[in-house]
């Protein structure tokens, strides 16, 4: 069985996750995880809360924002990725 999963998986193009607000206000994104969600929902929680409750990113998700895709400042982790996508 393990040998035949198929389907999607929410990789993001610099294999790094969006933890970010938005220009929609109240709109905030965690997202973009791949493979490695779940291992990652204590930290990615807690930032997650803190960029909410501050409507602000904490400093060690700055880089994690959707706005990377335009400004050109990726966070490639493709060569660290414990899996190929
Ligand atoms: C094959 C595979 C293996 C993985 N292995 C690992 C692993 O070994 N270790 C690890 O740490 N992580 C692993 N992951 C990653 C982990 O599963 C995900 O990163 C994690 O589940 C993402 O959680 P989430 O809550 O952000 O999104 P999801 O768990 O995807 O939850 C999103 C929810 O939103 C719902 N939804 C979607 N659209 C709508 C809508 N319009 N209205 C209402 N509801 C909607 C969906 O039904 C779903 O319940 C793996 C993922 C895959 C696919």
């Amino acid at each position: 069985m393990l040998r035949q999963w198929g389907g999607i998986v929410d990789i993001c193009p610099d294999a790094s996750p969006i933890i970010s607000k938005t220009h929609i206000k109240g709109l905030y994104f965690n997202c973009g995880w791949g493979t490695g969600g779940f291992k990652a929902t204590p930290g990615s929680g807690d930032l997650f809360a803190h960029t909410i409750a501050n409507d602000e990113p904490h400093k060690l998700n700055a880089d994690f924002n959707i706005n990377r895709f335009v400004s050109g400042d990726l966070v490639d982790e493709h060569g660290a990725a414990a899996v190929a996508h």
